[in-house]
């Protein structure tokens, strides 16, 4: 499904300007970005602004990540159609509604009851049947429906947690970005049988993964003061 509405033009230019043009290609992607109504997801008084190359607040302190980092990181699981996905870090609930059009199910999970509640709430009103949202802590993962095929983590973890890494599927690949506030790398992790490569790529800036295996205020604080 398609929404047609007042953002569409603005969403299309957000596609070519931000995301194609930073050599994002994979058409799936592409299609998801131009079909998830990014507006919805941010607050009302922000909404002329949905669509702009940046993040954005959505209360409790957090964001929803900037449109092309959303882009980059969906590409990086390269779905097929028929996988089953986790996302640790539901927020506003827009990176999970773009992973719902390209695999089978989405299991989300976000540690805040009042940010899960609304994005629950923004998913049922879009008809976005496929996703899952609990509230939790999402460092350790949702092993009730493990293994997946792909794990994307929206927020800033010290290491890569190993819960996560036990309930990725053979073949699977995770993505998180790792690291303190200011130096954070976007890693790819494939599981291979017992084996696991991994691949750092670029700067990222994400709000912490707090959690069992996540970042104390403290020590998040500290990395900087
Ligand atoms: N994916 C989100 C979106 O599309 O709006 C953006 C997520 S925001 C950058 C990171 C989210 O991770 C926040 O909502 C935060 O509350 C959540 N978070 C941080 N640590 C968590 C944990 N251990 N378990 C679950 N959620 C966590």
């Amino acid at each position: 499904m398609r929404w047609q509405d007042e953002y569409a033009a603005e969403r299309a230019r957000m596609v070519e300007e931000q995301i194609r043009a930073r050599h994002i290609e994979d058409p799936l992607v592409l299609a998801a970005m131009l079909a998830v109504p990014r507006h919805r997801f941010v607050p009302p008084e922000l909404r002329v602004r949905a669509y702009e190359d940046r993040p954005l607040p959505i209360g409790a302190g957090q964001t929803i990540s900037q449109p092309y980092i959303v882009a980059l990181m969906t590409a990086l699981l390269h779905l097929s159609g028929g996988e089953v996905v986790l996302e640790v870090g539901t927020g506003s609930g827009y990176q999970a509604a773009v992973l719902a059009r390209l695999c089978s199910v989405v299991h989300t999970v976000e540690q805040y009851p009042e940010l899960a509640r609304r994005a629950q709430q923004i998913l049922s009103e879009l008809s976005v049947t496929n996703v899952r949202v609990h509230t939790g802590d999402g460092s350790l993962g949702w092993p009730a429906a493990a293994p997946y095929q792909g794990i994307l983590v929206t927020a800033a973890a010290p290491e890569v947690p190993p819960a996560l890494l036990d309930q990725l599927d053979d073949g699977g690949r995770l993505v998180i970005p790792v690291g303190a506030r200011g130096d954070q790398k976007l890693q790819v992790w494939r599981r291979i049988g017992d084996h696991f490569r991994m691949k750092s790529l670029g700067l990222v800036s994400f709000v912490p993964l707090r959690g069992l295996y996540g970042w104390t205020d403290r020590e998040w604080r500290e990395e900087i003061d």
